[in-house]
């Protein structure tokens, strides 16, 4: 049987880091804080910012939330981010993705203060991912997913991964972590996607599979070699009948064929999911630790 990586149990470990950290913050009377801004009433975005403000709210930050409506506009849009921007009580800041049709929100990005932007989508902090410069940003679900494959004790450096998909949030940021000089990089990295031939052959020859594709149990057995890591990004819900909720949550990995192959492989739900939320109060506390001599030189 396949080591399953519990990203619950991992996520359990980085908040309890958090905590000693903001607890050593308060001491020195600093509340870290973390503002996130919502546009519009999607249910899952919604329960996303809610669990967000909650997960701040049990470890002692300083959590703004700001629900605004469908019809804001750009222009309150920046205005607020800019007021953020500038207040010193925040250090994080974090605009819910997708904001509604008429928002630009490669501009909203542009406006959050790159040292603020802990969700590192600032063209700043993508840049300082592929200079490998410490002081930027990373994104957190493959953050979450490096952190993962750190603790499982999967060796990297040398390994073939293989990412499947090639967004901003996962994909491109995931490669570059990958192939990044130092503990869960040094990897050779392969990055496929929609427009890639023969998908098949490419990741049976994968040591490490990231799958982030977004369509539901995508990943099968015949895709895999044996004795790989497969760590499963996606969360798609699919109908479930006669279940309380009418659906239930899989992956982009058919874990019941693809697990019995593997050496270890993430569960969903229970796997990347919770990572992405810690990871994101870690960086909240880096952006916080790097901002605050800032403050106190100037
Ligand atoms: P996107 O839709 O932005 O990207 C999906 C990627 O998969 C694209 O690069 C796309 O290729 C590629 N792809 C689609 N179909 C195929 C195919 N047939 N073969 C190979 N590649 C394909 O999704 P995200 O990156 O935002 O998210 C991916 C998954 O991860 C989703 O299930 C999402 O719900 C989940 N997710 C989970 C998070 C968590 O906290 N656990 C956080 C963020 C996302 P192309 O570029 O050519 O279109």
């Amino acid at each position: 049987m396949p080591t399953l990586i519990s990203g619950t149990a991992v996520a359990e470990k980085v908040l309890a880091e958090c905590k000693a950290e903001i607890a050593a913050f308060k001491a020195r009377g600093i509340t870290p804080g973390l503002a996130v801004v919502l546009i519009g009433d999607d249910p899952a975005s919604r329960a996303y910012v809610r669990s967000k403000d909650k997960k701040c709210k049990d470890l002692g930050l300083h959590s703004v939330k700001h629900e605004l409506p469908t019809t804001t506009t750009q222009a309150e849009l920046i205005a607020l981010v800019k007021q953020l921007n500038a207040d010193p009580a925040i250090h994080g800041i974090l605009v819910q993705s997708p904001p509604p049709k008429h928002i630009d929100e490669a501009e909203i990005v542009r406006t959050i203060d790159p040292a603020k932007d802990v969700d590192g989508f600032h063209p700043v902090n993508v840049a300082k991912l592929a200079l490998e410069d410490p002081t930027g940003f990373v994104p957190c679900t493959p953050l979450g997913c490096q952190r993962l494959l750190i603790d499982a004790g999967i060796e990297t450096a040398g390994a073939h991964a293989v990412v499947i998909g090639r967004s901003m949030i996962v994909g491109k940021p995931m490669a570059l972590l990958l192939m990044a000089k130092g503990p869960g990089g040094d990897a050779t990295v392969t990055v496929t996607h929609s427009r890639t031939r023969d998908l098949g052959s490419i990741t049976r020859q994968a040591d490490i599979i990231i799958a982030a594709i977004g369509r539901p149990e995508f990943l099968k057995a015949e895709h895999v070699k044996e004795g790989a890591v497969v760590i499963d990004v996606g969360i798609n819900r699919v109908e479930a009948p006669g279940t309380e909720k009418g659906y239930k949550l899989v992956g982009d990995v058919a874990f019941d064929e693809v697990a019995p192959k593997c050496r270890a492989i993430t569960p969903v739900p229970g796997g990347v999911g919770p990572m992405t939320i810690a990871l994101l109060m870690q960086n909240t506390l880096k952006a916080c630790r790097q901002i605050v001599p800032r403050l106190s030189q100037a």
